[in-house]
């Protein structure tokens, strides 16, 4: 029986195990997967104890994807883009390899599941840490007309285009934020997480975000997100949450593990949000 994790710090809520399981199921295969709760102080020590001791395949979650891009050997091309690892694969002799499937994660879950269309759209990204860096270089490898990073902390933000080098980039802060008509707005930021209330709204005027046609949160929930519920109310056509990203980057990270071209992400997506509802 081959054994996975995934290493988080918490890790207990992750929904990881279940998804992998449920991939596992049609195709028959017998794993095993479990969290792995760890500390700063211990996350390379685990990493290492769980491959040396069989481990087949690891993801990481908050907060180690940083840590994971700086202990692995060997690293795909969009995880040294990202400079953040999701996705550990054991190649031998103690050498790994470092992948980051958010990026491609988001794309498919955009273009298949929300039936986004990325072909000569705008983009606006808001936030600037680890998931808003590898959401943008994935979102650079489309046709998108432009990407427009916008983020409290605005040298972040400009930081991030600088290291892209890429001209369809630009920064932003909140107050000088001006939506393209039709855009596609991605929030990136951890407001949610950070805003004990769960309340706080991002500093956007409704009569900016109505010109965005569509509106997408990478966190998920039980019920629609804080963000979520700004779009609507500002009338966006379109408003996702990140389940779907959720879903197709673990789908990513179980093809790499195990060889296996198909799964089906949509009958994954539907379980786990009739079990959110409750
Ligand atoms: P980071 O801590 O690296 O970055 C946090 C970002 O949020 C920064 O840009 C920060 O701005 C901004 N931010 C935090 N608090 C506020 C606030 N009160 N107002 C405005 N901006 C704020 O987090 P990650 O990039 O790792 O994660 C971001 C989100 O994406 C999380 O909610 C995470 O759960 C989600 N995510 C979802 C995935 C999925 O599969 N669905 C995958 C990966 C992430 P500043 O620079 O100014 O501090």
């Amino acid at each position: 029986m081959a054994f996975f994790t995934v290493f988080g710090n918490p890790v207990a809520h992750s929904l990881s195990p279940q998804i992998h399981d449920a991939f596992a199921a049609q195709h028959g295969l017998g794993i095993r997967y479990l969290p792995s709760l760890t500390s700063a102080g211990q996350f390379r020590r685990a990493v290492s104890d769980f491959f040396y001791c069989g481990g087949a395949g690891a993801n990481v979650t908050v907060p180690f994807k940083e840590s994971a891009y700086e202990l692995v050997t060997h690293l795909t091309t969009r995880a040294a883009k990202a400079r953040a690892v999701n996705t550990l694969i054991p190649l031998g002799f103690g050498q790994l390899l470092g992948d980051n499937t958010d990026g491609i994660g988001l794309i498919t879950d955009l273009r298949v599941n929300c039936h986004q269309q990325l072909n000569q759209r705008a983009v606006v990204l808001l936030g600037a840490g680890g998931a808003a860096r590898g959401a943008l270089y994935a979102l650079l490898e489309q046709p998108v007309t432009s990407v427009t990073v916008v983020n409290r902390t605005l040298e972040r933000a400009q930081q991030l285009v600088e290291d892209t080098q890429d001209s369809r980039v630009t920064a932003c802060a909140f107050d000088a934020l001006a939506i393209p008509t039709g855009a596609l707005v991605i929030n990136a930021t951890s407001i949610s997480l950070s805003d004990k209330s769960g309340t706080a709204l991002l500093p956007i005027e409704a009569s900016e975000l109505a010109k965005a046609t569509c509106a997408y949160d990478m966190m998920y929930g039980a019920k629609p997100t804080v963000f979520m519920q700004q779009a609507q109310n500002a009338e966006v056509n379109d408003v996702f949450d990140g389940l779907g990203m959720l879903v197709e980057q673990a789908a990513v990270a179980f093809k790499l593990w195990h060889d296996l071209e198909r799964v089906n992400t949509q009958q994954v997506i539907e379980q786990l949000r009739s079990q959110l509802k409750g």
